[in-house]
Protein backbone atom coordinates (compact mmCIF):
# COMPACT_ATOMS: atom_id res chain seq x y z
CA UNK A 1 0.00 0.00 0.00
CA UNK A 2 0.95 3.55 -1.10
CA UNK A 3 1.96 5.70 1.96
CA UNK A 4 -0.21 8.29 1.17
CA UNK A 5 -3.11 5.94 1.16
CA UNK A 6 -2.41 4.55 4.51
CA UNK A 7 -2.18 8.03 5.86
CA UNK A 8 -6.06 8.50 4.17
CA UNK A 9 -7.54 5.53 5.57
CA UNK A 10 -5.64 6.80 9.29
CA UNK A 11 -7.65 10.21 8.08
CA UNK A 12 -11.19 8.09 7.78
CA UNK A 13 -11.08 6.02 10.79
CA UNK A 14 -10.06 8.73 13.19
CA UNK A 15 -12.98 10.78 12.18
CA UNK A 16 -15.28 7.89 11.82
CA UNK A 17 -14.33 6.80 15.46
CA UNK A 18 -14.34 10.51 16.67
CA UNK A 19 -17.94 10.92 15.30
CA UNK A 20 -19.22 7.46 16.78
CA UNK A 21 -19.19 5.42 13.68
CA UNK A 22 -18.16 2.05 12.42
CA UNK A 23 -15.44 1.84 10.04
CA UNK A 24 -15.13 -1.28 7.96
CA UNK A 25 -12.45 -2.34 5.00
CA UNK A 26 -13.93 -5.58 4.61
CA UNK A 27 -11.55 -8.56 3.07
CA UNK A 28 -13.83 -9.16 0.11
CA UNK A 29 -14.77 -7.43 -2.91
CA UNK A 30 -18.17 -6.07 -2.28
CA UNK A 31 -19.98 -5.66 1.32
CA UNK A 32 -23.50 -6.19 1.90
CA UNK A 33 -25.83 -3.16 2.16
CA UNK A 34 -28.69 -5.39 3.42
CA UNK A 35 -31.77 -6.92 1.98
CA UNK A 36 -28.82 -9.17 -0.01
CA UNK A 37 -28.26 -6.51 -1.95
CA UNK A 38 -24.20 -5.90 -2.96
CA UNK A 39 -22.10 -2.88 -3.19
CA UNK A 40 -18.42 -1.98 -3.68
CA UNK A 41 -19.11 0.24 -0.49
CA UNK A 42 -21.58 2.31 1.22
CA UNK A 43 -22.13 4.47 4.06
CA UNK A 44 -25.47 4.17 6.13
CA UNK A 45 -26.12 7.69 7.85
CA UNK A 46 -24.67 8.18 11.59
CA UNK A 47 -23.79 4.24 11.49
CA UNK A 48 -21.20 2.56 9.16
CA UNK A 49 -18.88 3.25 6.19
CA UNK A 50 -17.99 -0.38 4.50
CA UNK A 51 -15.43 -0.73 1.55
CA UNK A 52 -14.73 -4.22 -0.11
CA UNK A 53 -10.86 -3.76 -0.52
CA UNK A 54 -9.96 -7.52 -1.76
CA UNK A 55 -9.22 -5.77 -4.91
CA UNK A 56 -6.58 -3.53 -6.62
CA UNK A 57 -5.94 -0.58 -4.39
CA UNK A 58 -6.91 1.81 -7.93
CA UNK A 59 -10.26 0.14 -7.63
CA UNK A 60 -11.06 0.60 -4.07
CA UNK A 61 -9.30 3.91 -3.08
CA UNK A 62 -12.10 6.05 -5.61
CA UNK A 63 -14.97 4.23 -3.63
CA UNK A 64 -13.52 5.14 0.37
CA UNK A 65 -13.10 8.40 -0.92
CA UNK A 66 -16.86 9.14 -2.38
CA UNK A 67 -18.10 6.72 0.80
CA UNK A 68 -16.22 9.40 3.04
CA UNK A 69 -17.45 12.37 1.39
CA UNK A 70 -21.41 11.10 2.26
CA UNK A 71 -19.62 10.76 6.10
CA UNK A 72 -18.64 14.51 5.48
CA UNK A 73 -22.12 15.86 3.77
CA UNK A 74 -23.74 13.58 6.86
CA UNK A 75 -21.35 15.33 9.26
CA UNK A 76 -22.22 18.69 8.11
CA UNK A 77 -25.70 18.20 7.79
CA UNK A 78 -25.47 20.01 4.56
CA UNK A 79 -29.32 20.13 2.42
CA UNK A 80 -28.08 17.99 -0.58
CA UNK A 81 -27.65 15.23 2.16
CA UNK A 82 -30.73 15.94 5.04
CA UNK A 83 -32.93 16.57 2.52
CA UNK A 84 -33.62 13.41 0.77
CA UNK A 85 -37.36 12.53 1.50
CA UNK A 86 -40.26 11.93 -0.83
CA UNK A 87 -43.30 12.12 1.45
CA UNK A 88 -41.74 9.67 4.24
CA UNK A 89 -39.50 7.84 2.24
CA UNK A 90 -36.06 8.09 1.54
CA UNK A 91 -35.39 9.37 -2.56
CA UNK A 92 -32.98 6.36 -3.39
CA UNK A 93 -35.55 3.70 -1.24
CA UNK A 94 -38.04 4.85 -3.44
CA UNK A 95 -36.13 4.66 -6.57
CA UNK A 96 -35.41 1.11 -5.89
CA UNK A 97 -39.17 0.11 -4.80
CA UNK A 98 -39.91 1.95 -8.49
CA UNK A 99 -37.10 -0.74 -10.05
CA UNK A 100 -38.49 -3.46 -8.12
CA UNK A 101 -41.86 -2.51 -9.92
CA UNK A 102 -43.84 -0.70 -7.40
CA UNK A 103 -45.70 2.15 -9.37
CA UNK A 104 -45.71 6.31 -7.74
CA UNK A 105 -47.03 9.15 -9.33
CA UNK A 106 -44.62 11.07 -12.16
CA UNK A 107 -43.75 13.62 -9.62
CA UNK A 108 -42.98 11.79 -6.69
CA UNK A 109 -40.49 9.76 -8.72
CA UNK A 110 -38.77 12.74 -10.82
CA UNK A 111 -38.45 14.56 -7.24
CA UNK A 112 -36.89 11.29 -5.58
CA UNK A 113 -34.54 11.13 -9.03
CA UNK A 114 -34.26 14.99 -8.55
CA UNK A 115 -33.11 14.99 -4.97
CA UNK A 116 -30.85 11.55 -5.39
CA UNK A 117 -28.53 13.41 -8.03
CA UNK A 118 -28.36 16.25 -5.96
CA UNK A 119 -27.16 14.34 -3.08
CA UNK A 120 -24.67 12.32 -5.25
CA UNK A 121 -23.75 15.36 -7.32
CA UNK A 122 -22.29 17.22 -4.17
CA UNK A 123 -21.12 13.94 -3.14
CA UNK A 124 -19.10 13.85 -6.68
CA UNK A 125 -17.67 17.08 -6.55
CA UNK A 126 -16.64 16.66 -3.06
CA UNK A 127 -14.90 13.20 -4.15
CA UNK A 128 -12.98 15.19 -7.26
CA UNK A 129 -12.03 17.79 -4.27
CA UNK A 130 -10.63 15.23 -2.09
CA UNK A 131 -8.72 13.28 -5.04
CA UNK A 132 -6.93 16.93 -6.09
CA UNK A 133 -5.82 17.60 -2.20
CA UNK A 134 -4.49 14.35 -1.50
CA UNK A 135 -2.77 13.24 -4.81
CA UNK A 136 -2.78 9.50 -4.74
CA UNK A 137 -0.51 8.05 -6.71
CA UNK A 138 -1.89 6.56 -10.12
CA UNK A 139 -5.55 7.98 -9.60
CA UNK A 140 -6.57 10.97 -11.60
CA UNK A 141 -9.48 13.31 -10.64
CA UNK A 142 -9.78 14.25 -14.27
CA UNK A 143 -10.72 10.74 -14.84
CA UNK A 144 -12.80 10.30 -11.76
CA UNK A 145 -14.94 13.23 -12.71
CA UNK A 146 -15.60 11.44 -16.12
CA UNK A 147 -16.00 8.26 -14.34
CA UNK A 148 -18.94 9.67 -11.55
CA UNK A 149 -20.54 11.73 -15.08
CA UNK A 150 -21.44 8.21 -16.36
CA UNK A 151 -23.09 7.90 -12.35
CA UNK A 152 -25.05 10.74 -13.03
CA UNK A 153 -26.47 10.19 -16.62
CA UNK A 154 -27.12 6.61 -15.36
CA UNK A 155 -29.67 8.18 -12.64
CA UNK A 156 -31.49 10.17 -15.97
CA UNK A 157 -30.54 6.18 -18.07
CA UNK A 158 -32.95 4.99 -15.28
CA UNK A 159 -35.83 6.64 -15.55
CA UNK A 160 -36.08 5.69 -19.17
CA UNK A 161 -35.05 1.83 -18.82
CA UNK A 162 -36.35 1.68 -15.36
CA UNK A 163 -33.58 -1.03 -15.19
CA UNK A 164 -30.53 -0.93 -13.17
CA UNK A 165 -26.95 -1.99 -14.56
CA UNK A 166 -26.48 -5.65 -14.97
CA UNK A 167 -24.01 -7.77 -12.24
CA UNK A 168 -20.56 -6.23 -13.61
CA UNK A 169 -21.58 -4.03 -15.70
CA UNK A 170 -21.53 -0.89 -13.69
CA UNK A 171 -21.84 2.36 -15.76
CA UNK A 172 -18.54 4.29 -15.19
CA UNK A 173 -16.98 1.21 -16.50
CA UNK A 174 -18.43 2.00 -19.79
CA UNK A 175 -15.74 3.83 -22.25
CA UNK A 176 -18.06 4.83 -24.80
CA UNK A 177 -19.87 7.13 -22.37
CA UNK A 178 -16.93 8.20 -20.07
CA UNK A 179 -14.98 9.05 -23.20
CA UNK A 180 -17.91 11.53 -23.69
CA UNK A 181 -17.93 12.86 -20.31
CA UNK A 182 -16.42 16.17 -19.26
CA UNK A 183 -13.22 15.89 -17.11
CA UNK A 184 -14.67 18.46 -14.41
CA UNK A 185 -18.18 18.41 -12.33
CA UNK A 186 -19.33 22.24 -13.54
CA UNK A 187 -22.71 20.80 -14.89
CA UNK A 188 -25.86 19.42 -13.61
CA UNK A 189 -26.65 16.43 -15.54
CA UNK A 190 -30.22 17.61 -16.18
CA UNK A 191 -30.34 16.01 -19.29
CA UNK A 192 -29.42 12.81 -21.11
CA UNK A 193 -28.93 12.86 -24.89
CA UNK A 194 -30.01 9.75 -27.03
CA UNK A 195 -26.67 9.30 -28.15
CA UNK A 196 -25.72 8.40 -24.29
CA UNK A 197 -28.80 6.43 -24.04
CA UNK A 198 -28.18 3.93 -27.06
CA UNK A 199 -24.41 3.78 -25.52
CA UNK A 200 -25.50 2.31 -22.63
CA UNK A 201 -28.15 0.07 -24.63
CA UNK A 202 -25.68 -1.50 -26.23
CA UNK A 203 -23.47 -2.02 -23.09
CA UNK A 204 -25.76 -2.88 -21.08
CA UNK A 205 -27.69 -5.05 -23.96
CA UNK A 206 -30.71 -3.06 -23.00
CA UNK A 207 -33.51 -1.91 -25.00
CA UNK A 208 -33.74 -4.24 -27.91
CA UNK A 209 -30.11 -2.75 -28.99
CA UNK A 210 -27.72 -4.48 -31.26
ZN1 LIG B 1 -22.87 7.93 -3.36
Amino acid sequence: MHPRTAQFIEHVRRKAEANGIAFNLANSVVVDVGHGIMSSGYYESSAELAVGVAKPERDWLPVLAHEFCHLEQDLAQCSEWCDSDVGNIDSSELLDMWLEGKNFSDRKLLEALHKTKVCELDCERRTVELLKRWKFKGISAARYAQRAGCYMQFHNYILIRRKWYPKGRPPYRCKAVQARMPTNLDGDYAEISPEVVLLFDRYFGYGGAR
